[in-house]
């Protein structure tokens, strides 16, 4: 992947703090980044999910003949729909602390159900529009190391041309995405 627009991490603006400055920070963020093996095992901890995920919803869809419903634009319209059904749930509860404590074991099922809906049509609206998701996410949370750079935003909850709005438009070359 060749990003393009991005500079790296140490050339960004008032970093007088390098990735080698011995910050707990620091440390953990050069061994994500630099960790080929741990990186190449989540790659494909990832592509497994995404495999697998996007089989049994292609041959659960085959053997009712649902495919030609499925075009892009359904698939999107469908998926808005599960987020409302996530949403719904969470409806009128008012601050959820971490782990649903104040939830019943229904309600916790029904959330896993709906959660299930919006990745299993996520997962296969990015294959109908020949996204390769896996690879995406891959390209995207390195996009995104670069754009908050650890040491940087600690506990910050600013966008990044907030951070430094002196940097030009990201973009990543070898696709059509601009992001911004
Ligand atoms: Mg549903």
């Amino acid at each position: 992947m060749v990003i393009t627009g991005v500079p790296d991490v140490q050339d960004l603006p008032g970093d007088a703090v390098s990735a080698h400055d011995g910050s707990e920070v620091a440390r953990s963020e050069t061994l994500f980044v630099g960790d080929g093996v741990r990186q190449v095992f989540w790659a494909l901890v990832c592509l497994l999910f995404f495999f697998l995920s996007r089989k049994m919803q292609a041959h659960f869809t085959d053997e009712r003949d649902w495919n030609q419903f499925h075009q892009p634009r359904n698939l999107l319209l469908a998926l808005v729909g599960e987020v409302g059904e996530v949403a719904e749930l969470f409806q009128w509860k008012g601050e959820v602390a971490e782990g649903l404590p104040d939830w019943s074991g229904k309600e916790k099922e029904q959330l896993s159900h709906e959660l299930s809906d919006v990745l299993i049509y996520l997962v296969e609206l990015a294959e109908k529009c020949h996204v390769d998701l896996p690879q995406a996410v891959l390209d995207k949370m390195a996009l995104n190391r670069q754009k908050y750079p650890a040491n940087k935003v600690q506990g910050s909850a600013k966008k990044y041309t907030d951070h430094f709005p002196e940097l030009p438009t990201y973009t990543i070359s070898y696709n059509y995405k601009k992001i911004k």
